[in-house]
């Protein structure tokens, strides 16, 4: 399931460089890459740790997020929710 907060339905143009937040559960990540293979913004990367799997998580990098979701969409472990604004 998809988890979007505060998405608004329509996306006014001039808002479309709007700032994103995700919040990745490092968890449940098994280093699969998608997220980082289909993000625009290269926000995401592989990170140097292990996560309590043994898999590398995939981690944030804060400044560079739009909020498109297109993280979100692809993971399929559902890992990631999505913040607007
Ligand atoms: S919401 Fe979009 S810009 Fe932000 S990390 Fe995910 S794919 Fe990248
Ligand atoms: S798509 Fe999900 S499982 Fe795959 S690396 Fe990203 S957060 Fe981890």
């Amino acid at each position: 399931m998809l988890h979007f907060h505060g998405f608004p339905r329509r996306v006014p143009k001039k808002d479309m460089a709007a700032k994103g937040k995700i919040i990745i559960d490092q968890s449940l990540c098994k280093s699969c890459e998608l997220c980082v293979t289909v993000c625009p913004e290269q926000a995401i990367r592989i990170a140097e740790t292990f996560n309590t799997k043994g898999y590398h998580p995939a981690e944030f990098v804060v400044e560079l997020c739009r909020g498109c979701g297109l993280c979100a969409t692809m993971c399929p472990e559902v890992a990631i929710e999505v913040y607007r604004g």
